[in-house]
């Protein structure tokens, strides 16, 4: 029964942030595992220690559960085939390179850097293919030890059959390498440490992985790894291979492109639905062009064939367009939490903030946020010492406003609107004495009020500001019309 449980896994390698790119490939293992009922596993590929850092793996864990993508095995969970770390685990790979080796399968390979390069550029001058042309196989048992006797160390080389090599691919079908054209690859480096492919292909098999999802970038990989495969005669698992995030000149996404990791988008007031409902439907979309999808539909619909074949161009503007929905439909409060540390960002000093007032005035921006970040661009509305008017408005205030400001200010003034109802009254009232209406009528309140020619509904700011505030505030408007 078990043997039947679909496992996919996740292998970042923590050298950097993790890029919407490696994201994406996490969350179609993740919709996997969750739309099928399989385990979805974490695993860390952490053996080259050179690039490996801790923070990028503590920063990498935290974006994954940010995005709610929770793994079922993986570091700080643990799991019946740790560990999860692949620096761990080196003492398991022993045994497999003992079989390769005494099947003549892998040798030595004494070869220095400099070596490696000058038959790298000697094969380039005769137009061929870079790659290694097996000096180290014919060596003897004498010239080995000669050579480690002059201290040099080995690392391991896979002897690599000529041809083909064939999988089916889940996403593109057939798919054909030529052996040839394969150089004898590192499987266990000079230092001891397992080269990458030669790792996962054991990690892979002892995790009891059935399907690797990953991007078209490891398409090779996939070829060397199937030689390895069968090699060890370990049964191979179901391969797909997803296109990549392409920017909009359909190159690769890099940080050319603008922001590409995950982090970055947090920072700048992505909401992680939205970021995750980009990223699911990049590319395509649920049918009849629905684009705002439930996490619950999405893993309904999830299908290996609609996520990865031709390759997403990614679309910064979309994904706000998306994000302004995700906060439109936000819980006030949970919003006002979100927002905390944008504002705080944005110098206010939260401590000092009544939460009734900012959850009004979060409930009245709510509808003109693009990112979390945005709120800086309108707190200052809402606070007398801090609001300013923007030379648009100055503008406008300029442009003949000085009639609707004062007769504004005097219905204020006379406090005779009743309470209930009050905007409506009131605005019925100046519409009544002065003839103006709709943008004539309110652009001049808007910009005499807020400082601004755009931004939150009048009625919340007027109810959020109260009279005093908003008398003050048309005073120095008249000041400026006149
Ligand atoms: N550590 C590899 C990477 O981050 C994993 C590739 C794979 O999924 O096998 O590219």
């Amino acid at each position: 029964m078990t043997s039947h449980r679909r496992r996919v896994r996740f292998a970042p390698s923590p050298t950097g942030d993790l890029h919407v790119g490696n994201a994406r490939t996490a969350l179609f293992n993740w919709l996997f595992a969750k739309h099928y009922g399989g385990d979805f596993i974490l695993r860390i590929e952490d053996t080259d220690q050179e690039r490996t850092s801790p923070v990028f793996e503590k920063n990498i864990l935290e974006d994954l559960k940010w995005l709610s993508i929770e793994w079922d095995e993986g570091p700080e969970k643990g799991g019946r085939l740790g560990p999860y770390h692949q620096i761990q685990r080196i003492d398991n790979y022993d045994k497999y390179i003992k079989e390769l080796i005494s099947a003549g399968k892998a040798y030595p390979c004494y070869c220095t850097e400099e070596e490696l390069e000058a038959e790298r550029a000697s094969l380039l001058s005769m137009r061929m293919m870079p790659r290694y042309m097996g000096r180290c196989k014919k060596l003897t048992d004498k010239e080995r030890e000669a050579l480690e006797s002059r201290g040099r160390k080995p690392a391991l080389r896979f002897n690599v059959d000529k041809g083909p090599i064939e999988f089916n691919d889940l996403i593109r079908g057939e798919m054909k390498f030529e052996g040839d054209a394969i150089g004898d690859f590192i499987i266990v480096r000079s230092n001891r440490i397992p080269s990458y492919n030669f790792a996962a292909v054991v990690d892979d098999h002892l995790m009891e992985i059935t399907h690797v999802i990953r991007g078209e970038d490891h398409l090779s990989n996939t070829a060397i790894q199937m030689l390895l495969y069968r090699a060890l005669d370990f049964r191979p698992p179901e391969f797909a291979h997803h296109s990549l995030i392409l920017g909009k000149d359909r190159t690769k996404l890099s940080k050319r492109h603008g922001s590409v990791t995950v982090r970055e988008f947090r920072n700048r007031g992505i909401l992680s639905p939205a970021l995750l409902n980009y990223l699911s439907l990049l590319g395509g979309s649920i049918g009849e062009g629905k684009e705002v999808a439930s996490m619950e539909e999405i893993i309904n619909m999830f299908s290996l064939d609609r996520a990865g074949k031709s390759g997403a161009i990614f679309d910064e503007g979309k994904l706000k367009w998306l994000n302004a929905i995700y906060i439109r439909n936000c819980d006030v409060d949970k919003l006002t939490e979100l927002l905390l540390p944008f504002i705080k960002e944005a110098g206010y000093d939260i401590d000092l903030m009544n939460r009734g007032w900012l959850h009004q005035v979060v409930a009245a921006l709510r509808d003109n946020l693009v990112t979390l970040a945005d709120v800086g661009l309108y707190l200052d509305i809402f606070i007398d010492d801090k609001y300013l008017i923007s030379d648009e408005a100055r503008a406008i205030l300029r442009e003949g406003a000085a009639a609707v400001v004062k007769v504004l200010r005097d219905e204020l003034e006379q406090n005779n609107i009743a309470e209930r109802d009050f905007y409506p009254n009131l605005i019925n009232s100046v519409r009544r004495k002065t003839g103006l209406k709709a943008k004539d009528l309110f652009l001049p309140i808007r910009a005499a009020v807020t400082g601004r020619t755009s931004g939150p509904e009048l009625e919340k700011v007027f109810a959020i500001l109260g009279k005093e505030s908003i008398v003050r505030r048309l005073e120095r408007a008249i000041q400026i019309a006149t």
